[in-house]
């Protein structure tokens, strides 16, 4: 059977409370030990010193495209940009075309995703096509192995629908993912509504447009108790509903994207089509505040909203182009830059919000499918690890991104921690180990 054994590193397993330096042996999927002084046999043996060796990284918030805009991605594509930036699983909305809206379609993705380079898990829409109407059969679409409920892209607008989707969904043992934005007050915006968007002469998108909707669905949630995560949370007021339903007891959870820790409003300056996405970049006060989120336990789960987009479409004028970046290359040497490097969190803690706590949120935690607990470092358990750099200065360029498109505002940013190997199921799916070859012994 095929070993690795990845000698000497920081093993940070969140799940078991493990920060230790210590060796991981895989054979063929299986971690089959985690110990200190393990002995090599024949395989593969990598020097992790100076490495954190983490669980698989798991990103509950990507846009893969298929089926409908191959052109911007594919499952394939999607699945290399998602192991280059050390995920090891991804979960995908339901926005493509046809909308992943029914059994067949949802099984389409599980096929499609057969030969990826990384676990592709589909979250599955709400209501048909994503228009609001008529509900899906949600639990038929979570028995054809949908993770979770989502219409992102677009917000679930009456109430009434709304509570029926999450009662169908709490009774699915799933989680809704809500895209809070109230659309009558975003007509026509395309970014932040505030001093710059008024410079720019932009159509702006007001906080409260976020706010209203998480308020709403809070006292939804209190009626049916279904398990509500906030998607892609981008202000400070969004941050104190979050903690204040959480303070009440209620299974509410919120993410955070790179790029809302990372920039403001003023990206937007020189009209960037990049830095366009929904919800917009806004100001210094809600970053601080999402970083105050995350450190104090409000915001539990990090998501990139990879959205990848063609050149020609972004090309276009800012008003008109469309929302969102791509992430999953950059993600962790963002999430690193804007939480760890300040100090508002520690490694362990950032791993645990990327690895078992979105593993949590969308059931992976547990058997799924024939699958067994994600998430986590165990013996006997799948062998899905990321080997991280802590203290790797790096500049990114059009190369570092092997997705389908290059749609993202930090190219040219330089970073200083990076993911250097990400192993799927015992198979190394992509490293950046120049030494990795030199030490195989077999
Ligand atoms: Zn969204």
């Amino acid at each position: 059977m095929a070993s690795i054994l990845i000698r000497g590193g920081r093993v940070i397993d969140p799940a078991s409370g493990t920060d230790d330096t210590l060796d991981v042996l895989i054979e063929g999927d299986r971690i089959t030990r985690i110990a200190k002084g393990i002995e090599s046999l024949d395989g593969q043996v990598i020097d992790a010193s100076g490495l954190i060796v983490s669980p698989g990284l798991i990103d509950p918030h990507v846009h893969l495209r298929e089926p409908g805009q191959e052109h911007k991605e594919t499952i394939q594509t999607g699945s290399q940009a998602a192991v280059a930036g050390g995920f090891t699983t991804v979960c995908c909305m339901p926005n493509t075309a046809p909308t992943l809206d029914s059994p067949e379609i949802v099984r389409f993705v599980y096929d499609r995703a057969r030969d990826a380079a990384c676990r592709v898990y589909p979250v599955a829409a709400g209501t048909v096509g994503r228009q609001g109407e008529q509900m899906t059969e949600i639990q038929l679409l979570a028995q054809a192995g949908a993770i979770g409920i989502s219409d992102d892209g677009d917000v679930i607008v009456s109430a009434g629908m709304m509570k029926s989707v999450l009662t169908a969904t709490a009774s699915a043992g799933l989680c809704f993912m809500q895209h809070c934005q109230e659309p009558t007050l975003t007509r026509n915006a395309s970014m932040h509504a505030g001093g710059v968007s008024t410079r720019l002469g932009l159509g702006g998108w007001p906080r409260v447009a976020e706010e209203l909707i998480i308020e709403r669905d809070v006292r939804l949630v209190g009626e049916t108790g279904c398990r509500y995560h906030v998607q892609h949370l981008s202000c400070a007021g969004s941050v104190d509903l979050i903690r204040a339903a959480r303070g009440r007891g209620l299974p509410v959870t919120a993410e955070a994207s790179p790029h809302h820790l990372l920039l403001t409003e003023e990206a937007c300056l020189g009209y960037d089509t990049n830095t366009k996405m929904n919800p917009p970049l806004r100001e210094h006060s809600d970053i601080e505040a999402i970083k105050q989120g995350v450190a104090d336990g409000t915001i539990t789960i990090l998501a990139t909203d990879h959205a990848p987009h063609a050149p020609d479409e972004k090309a276009l004028p800012f008003n008109e182009a469309p929302f969102g970046i791509i992430g999953l290359e950059t993600a962790l040497a963002g999430y690193a830059q804007a939480l760890v490097e300040p100090g508002n969190i520690d490694w362990p803690k950032l791993i645990e919000l990327i690895t078992v706590n979105p593993a949590k949120l969308c059931n992976l935690d547990r058997d799924h499918l024939g699958e067994e607990g994600l998430g986590e470092l165990r013996e006997g358990g799948l062998a899905d690890v990321t080997l991280i750099d802590p203290n790797l200065e790096w500049t990114v360029t059009k190369a570092d991104l092997e997705g389908l498109s290059c749609n993202t505002p930090f190219l040219g940013r330089s970073f200083s921690a990076r993911p250097v190997m990400t192993v799927v199921g015992g198979q190394i799916r992509h490293s950046r180990l120049e030494s990795h070859a030199a030490v195989y012994t077999h």
